[in-house]
């Protein structure tokens, strides 16, 4: 089965084709970072108008680039939410538009279990498995028992992993996205900061970041105050040791204790140096496979959304002509 995905969830106008959820024929991303750099961050009202203005010939693009025609695709995936709710209604009306004139069945994904589907496009899955999503909007643990089926153990109460990112790079004056940024000065300093860590509750393996954001601007202002130096890069390599000792140690613990065959990461954060070293040192000594997708396929495109849409197509999901943007739906 050949089948089209397309995600504008945020800030990227994506459409790809897959083959039977496993291997990319095209794939094209159109980002517009760079029109939201200047603002520090996506701009709800800008990303949508790009959107419009992408999505027609980003969707030509990955058709032409592969080489197959509209007889050839069997169904039409679209991400229907979480994200913004004006990007995401110019992806899901693309999607219903063709889905009208060329007959083809109509499958709503959710972002996330796009993220996770990202690694199938690498690796054939084995269950139960355990994945954990560190991305712009979301900080995940999610077991899944078999395809299509997700289970949240464990979620930020809070910011998200990028988020944090994000905000602790504003405050250093990083241009936007920020957490590439201080994964950089991470790698140039020294954890000479001991920020906290939020463990929560013994058994929870929910997350929190905003009291480490907090602590981070406290430390500058406080240091600002005293005319103490801060070196930016010793903030970031203590900043990132918080967030990564954190994530790391609640995956190790949920994969030992829900006996999972395989982890994968996904999303945004797993681009992250730091994270993907400490990880691969903490399984390496278990003999659970870790998976971590390669960084195009970490960050948001449409191959992921096609990759779980061909799942929820082969179980049979139809959305009708009144599939909608969703911005709050849920992974389930
Ligand atoms: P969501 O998937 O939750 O809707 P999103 O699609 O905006 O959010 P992604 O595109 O998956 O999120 O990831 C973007 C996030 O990843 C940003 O917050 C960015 O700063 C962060 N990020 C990217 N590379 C790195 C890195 N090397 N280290 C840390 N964070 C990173
Ligand atoms: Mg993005
Ligand atoms: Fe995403």
């Amino acid at each position: 089965t050949y089948i089209l995905g397309i995600e504008t969830s945020c800030d990227e106008t994506a459409v790809a084709i897959v083959k039977n959820g496993t291997e990319v024929i095209s794939n094209v991303v159109a980002s517009q970072i760079d029109s939201h750099k200047r603002f520090g961050g996506v701009v709800p009202e800008i990303a949508s108008r790009h959107h419009v203005e992408q999505i027609t010939v980003v969707l030509e693009e990955a058709l032409t680039e592969s080489g197959l025609n509209w007889e050839d695709i069997h169904a039409i995936t679209v991400t229907e939410g979480p994200g913004l709710v004006g990007a995401l209604l110019i992806g899901v009306n693309a999607a219903k538009a063709i889905s009208f004139a060329k007959q083809k069945p109509l499958v709503g994904v959710h972002h996330i279990a796009g993220h996770i589907y990202a690694n199938r496009l690498e690796q054939e899955f084995d269950f139960p498995l355990l994945a954990l999503i560190v991305s712009g909007g979301h900080t995940e643990l999610v077991l899944m028992k078999e395809h299509g089926s997700y289970e949240v153990i464990g979620e930020t109460r809070d910011d998200a992993a990028g988020e944090a990112y994000d905000k602790v790079a504003r405050m250093l004056e990083l241009p936007y996205p920020g957490g590439p940024q201080i994964d950089r000065l991470a790698s140039e300093g020294e954890v000479t900061i001991d920020f906290p860590r939020a463990w929560l509750e013994e058994d929870s393996y929910d997350f929190s970041f905003s009291g480490l954001k907090s602590a981070v601007i406290n430390k500058i202002h406080n240091a600002k105050q005293r005319g103490e130096t801060l070196k930016n890069e010793d903030i970031a390599a203590s900043f990132q040791a918080s967030v990564v000792d954190v994530l790391s140690t609640k995956t190790l613990k949920a994969a030992k204790q829900y006996n999972v065959k395989q982890v994968i990461v996904a999303g945004g954060v797993a681009a992250n140096n730091g994270l993907r070293t400490v990880l691969k040192e903490k399984f390496s000594s278990t003999n659970i496979p870790l998976l971590i997708p390669p960084l195009h396929l970490c960050t948001d495109n449409a191959a992921m959304i096609a990759a779980a849409g061909t799942i929820a197509y082969e179980k049979g999901a139809r959305s009708g002509l009144d599939l909608n943007g969703n911005p709050s739906l849920l992974l389930k």
